[in-house]
């Protein structure tokens, strides 16, 4: 049997039909690396005899060249299990840095829920990602879930049936 090559083994450990990054510029959903991580939680390839991260090793077989030296591989979607070229862009260190700093202050300056309710301390728990998620929405969701769950219940009941004549008289 012929052994897959690099870019079909790379291939098979990638889902592209990952979320859509709602940041503005960054088109198209994340093609989400389902292959090794290493301890930081950075996507691994094992090529040429070697480990490199998976997003690196996909930017440069896409332009068909290294990276430049000295350059970090920034992810526009700000989702770091990301491997799709359009999606990620070498920077400097120092823009790298910039960038994911102003993206934490983007987020941290959301003072309310999509639905308005305020992230305030009572109301706010975190989800496993670190992101702020709101109670008040989250209890909603529940109450919502348990309404459908009763009336399931109500239209599975067996209509009642009416009693028979031959019943009635026994
Ligand atoms: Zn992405
Ligand atoms: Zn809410």
């Amino acid at each position: 049997m012929r052994r897959p090559t690099a870019a079909e083994r790379f291939a098979a450990k990638v889902n592209t039909a990952g979320p859509l990054p709602l940041i503005r510029g960054v088109l198209g959903p994340c093609h989400v690396w389902t292959g090794g991580t290493n301890d930081k939680g950075y996507a691994t390839f094992y090529v040429a005899g070697r480990t490199v991260t998976a997003y690196r090793h996909a930017v440069e077989q896409a332009d068909g060249r290294p990276i430049a030296p000295g350059l970090e591989v920034d992810h526009r979607c700000r989702n770091r299990a990301c491997v799709r070229r359009s999606h990620l862009e070498p920077v400097t260190h120092r823009v790298n840095i910039l960038r994911s700093t102003n993206h934490v202050a983007r987020r941290a300056a959301v003072t309310h829920c999509p639905a308005g309710h305020a992230y305030d301390e009572a109301n706010t728990y975190r989800a496993k990602d670190g992101t702020r998620k709101c109670r008040a929405c989250k209890r909603a969701q529940n109450r919502a879930r348990r309404a459908a769950a009763r009336e399931q219940e109500l239209a599975t009941v067996a209509p009642l049936t009416t009693p028979t004549p031959e019943r009635q008289a026994a």
